[in-house]
């Protein structure tokens, strides 16, 4: 079959398997503006570009609008730890509809999901926001007040969600500072980051030589598009470095959080970091952004601990933050069962890192005995097809199949991701691989 002829039925079939869920697509572009729907556009396979619409989830599954069911392997971008209506969480989340889910006064579980987290990742104190994003930047707010310096460190490849100081895809080449490529992303805004390539000796010597102006050097331990990249002891260097020149290390554990280990790669790495930030998992599924890390930063949130018993006050100055959904109540309910979770079954990540390498391992070897260039790589329970060329039609192929993959590719298990769901994963991976006609040319 011609390549062409094999993109032409692709569509054919995707087309045919799922018109509702289509059409749902179209018939709301005119008032629903989601970049979700033009990712990866491609004018030769745009009817193959539309966004899921779920008419139900569950465990390792969800269904379109058309009643197809499919294998999950994107869990709500890594949050679903426990699998899509985890009984415990929806429990308690009725439970507190019931009660109320009003905001004002604060919920009584806040500060008991605040000492679970100090528990669980060594924290000192902890902060509530509502996206990984608000996380991010009161991160680097807290890391300049406490410095008292401006610029800031990003690695290369690395994502920290859409604050638009680190919103670039390029770089000054010798200045290493960020030069505007997203629309509305003024180089004025970009000025004070530098983006820098992650890992390397040349890096670490730029924050040395830097330190003067540099606050704070944000890091996603192992970047989620770029699982084999593990610079584990350019991150223990990295560390020393800060400690000594008082430059804020701040761990971007948004997806590596309660998924690597109960403790993220603080734990794995045994590592403290000044400011880690988390989101996704904690959340159960409902939004959240965490700020937690040493008490010399969170303290500039609130002044720091005081007593009513003696005549303590606030001693540290404070930096300004707010928003009228942190700590929702339906956030700090779901946060406070997942932890629980996590703290009753701890084993959990040696079961599933251990079962996705084995199952990454005996996809790759099927694929390669084929000779088909595609492999999976993982780090703990999240993996990335590796694809090029026409082999980037996988993901169509998979979603035809019954494998729902989102627009960014990341995929992660769930601990409802059983044997025989990763057996029925491996073989439509197989046969979708072996339905592509394979050669180098791209689409
Ligand atoms: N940091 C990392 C490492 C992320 O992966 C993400 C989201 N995928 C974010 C920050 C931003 O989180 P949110 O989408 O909740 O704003």
């Amino acid at each position: 079959m011609t390549r062409t002829k094999y993109i032409a039925n692709l569509i054919e079939e995707i087309s045919t398997k799922m018109p509702i869920t289509i059409e749902h697509n179209q018939k709301y572009r005119t008032v629903f503006a989601l970049n979700r729907n033009i990712a990866g556009f491609n004018e030769k396979i745009k009817k193959m570009v539309f966004t899921l619409v779920f008419s139900k989830m569950e465990g390792a599954y969800v269904w379109d609008l058309d009643g197809n069911k499919y294998i999950d392997i994107s869990m709500g971008f890594g949050t679903h730890l426990f699998g899509h209506g985890s009984n415990d969480i929806i429990n308690n989340l009725k439970k507190q509809l019931d009660t109320g889910f009003g905001l004002g006064p604060i919920s009584e579980i806040a500060g008991i999901t605040a000492q679970q987290i100090t528990e669980l990742t060594k924290v000192d104190r902890v902060s509530f926001f509502n996206s990984g994003t608000e996380a991010i930047m009161v991160a680097l707010r807290l890391a300049r007040a406490f410095t008292k310096k401006k610029k800031i460190i990003v690695f290369k490849n690395s994502y920290h969600g859409t604050f638009d100081p680190l919103l670039t895809l390029k770089s000054d080449k010798k200045s290493k500072i960020g030069i505007e490529s997203i629309p509305g992303i003024h180089n004025n805004l970009l000025q004070d980051t530098y983006f820098l390539d992650y890992g390397t000796d040349e890096s670490l010597e730029f924050i040395k030589n830097n330190h003067n102006e540099i606050a704070a050097v944000l890091v996603e331990p192992v970047q989620s598009r770029n699982l084999t990249l593990q610079p584990f002891d350019f991150l223990k260097e990295l560390r020393k470095i800060t400690e000594e020149i008082n430059i804020t290390l701040i761990f971007d554990e948004m997806v590596t959080g309660f998924r690597i280990s109960s403790g993220g790669m603080q734990e794995i790495l045994d590592i403290q970091a000044d400011i880690v930030t988390y989101g996704k998992i904690v959340g159960g599924g409902m939004p959240i952004g965490i700020v937690a890390g040493k008490s010399k930063y969170l303290d500039i949130l609130d002044g720091g601990f005081w007593d009513y018993k003696n005549s303590s006050c606030p001693q540290s100055y404070t930096t300004f933050v707010a928003g009228t959904f942190c700590h929702h109540p339906l956030s700090m309910i779901a946060a406070n069962t997942v932890l629980k979770k996590i703290k009753e079954n701890k084993d959990i990540y040696t079961e599933l890192n251990y079962q996705t390498t084995k199952f990454c391992n005996e996809t790759n070897e099927i694929l390669k005995s084929l000779d088909i260039n595609i492999e999976l790589i993982n780090f703990g329970s999240l993996f990335r097809f590796k694809v090029n060329g026409i082999n980037k039609l996988l993901y169509y192929e998979l979603l035809k199949n019954g494998v729902y993959v989102w627009e960014g590719k990341s995929c992660f298990l769930s601990t409802c991701h059983s044997q025989s769901v990763l057996d029925e994963l491996k073989e439509i991976i197989v046969y979708s691989a072996k339905r592509i006609p394979h050669n180098k040319v791209s689409v």
